[in-house]
């Protein structure tokens, strides 16, 4: 049997090191899914598969040992998933029966967020789907996580796009007991953000980082979160083989639409202007890498209008480190 591994590794099967076999990838937008889903997912598994499931490490199922000739079964199987995880969020896809569009952009994935923890500062798979909606399909290389609050459960400092959930706490200086409980934990868990003025709590904006830990720890309520949510979007992380690298933070109390404007405008202005065609595909930190943080900021930012609570970094270092073994490594102790 003749296979276009273009073709397959474009729906989003996986070329494995077993001749003739495949592997499906199912992405979970947000990481968050009905459990019906898993009927099918255990069927694929059962009928098609080894009966087994790998869970991704974007939050998506990959089920292995998949006949190549079984693909066009096994996407008819699907459609009910697609259904209720994709076309159910607004994405477009045209053919419901060729299964998955695209494996260039990855899933987005999402901590658990405040249907669940305390700590988030808001709702993670909602803007998860929100973004989904708007980038997939694509076939551009591109990871996106969305995180509840600095603890950065998803490690979205290993995305190209990593946003994290901020908030900005309110104080209500008549309901403190000044108990001290909120200034205590921010200097030791946090940034030593507050501290005391006449018995009444003070906060320094450029040392907030607008986790929210301040506020679980207020026992009267006298602190907040803010009804405005804010983002700290951080950019170009990634492993790889030949530059690791830890995200670094690109702009700073910023609003969701902003965040998918400054996304959009990455697919549609500065990949698509600036991508190595040469390339079989190009993971976008590499082409900031070669065009630059000035050109890609100039790019991302076109046709927005910042609020003048936003940050937005200077410069960018990206740094990280190459697998250069002649600079990096020496044998033995000398
Ligand atoms: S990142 Fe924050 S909100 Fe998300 S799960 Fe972790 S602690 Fe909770
Ligand atoms: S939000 Fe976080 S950093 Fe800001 S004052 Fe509260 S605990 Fe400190
Ligand atoms: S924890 Fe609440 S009550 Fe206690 S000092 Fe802080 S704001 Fe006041």
């Amino acid at each position: 049997m003749s296979i276009n591994t273009k073709q397959v590794k474009k729906n989003a099967y996986r070329i494995t090191k077993t001749r003739g076999k495949t592997a499906l990838r199912i992405r979970v937008p947000g990481g968050h899914l009905e459990v019906k889903h898993f009927d099918i997912i255990k069927k694929v598994a059962d009928e098609y598969g080894n009966g087994t499931v790998h869970i991704t490490t974007r939050q998506g199922f990959e089920l292995p040992d998949i006949d190549f000739d079984k693909i066009p079964e096994v996407n008819k199987m699907i459609r009910p998933i697609l259904e209720g995880l994709e076309l159910a969020i607004g994405v477009d896809i045209s053919d419901l029966e060729s299964g998955y569009c695209a494996a260039g952009t990855r899933n987005v994935s999402a901590c658990i967020g405040n249907r669940v923890c305390q700590f988030a500062n808001f709702d993670t798979t909602d803007l998860a789907k929100r973004i989904e909606k708007e980038i997939y399909p694509n076939d551009y290389h591109v990871k996106i996580a969305v995180t509840g609050c600095p603890n950065d459960c998803i490690k979205a400092h290993i995305q190209d796009f990593g946003i994290i959930g901020l908030t900005e706490p309110q104080y209500a200086q008549e309901r403190c007991i000044s108990c001290g409980a909120c200034v205590k934990n921010c200097k030791k868990r946090v940034t030593n953000a507050l501290n005391f003025e006449n018995y009444s709590v003070k906060r320094d904006a450029d040392r907030c980082i607008g986790c929210g830990e301040c506020i679980l720890k207020c026992p009267t309520g006298a602190l907040t979160r803010s009804r405005e949510k804010y983002f700290r979007l951080v950019i170009m992380g990634r492993t790889g083989k030949k530059n690791p690298r830890i995200a670094r933070a690109f702009l700073e109390w910023v609003d969701e639409e902003t965040i998918i404007k400054v996304i959009k405008n990455c697919y549609e202005h500065y990949i698509e202007k600036y991508i190595d065609r040469t390339l079989p595909k190009e993971h976008v930190g590499y082409i900031v890498d070669r065009t630059g943080y000035d050109l890609f900021k100039k790019e991302v930012l076109r046709d927005i209008t910042l609020d003048t609570k936003v940050k937005v970094a200077r410069y960018i270092d990206f740094g990280g480190y190459m697998y250069d073994r002649n600079t990096m490594f020496t044998r033995g102790y000398n």
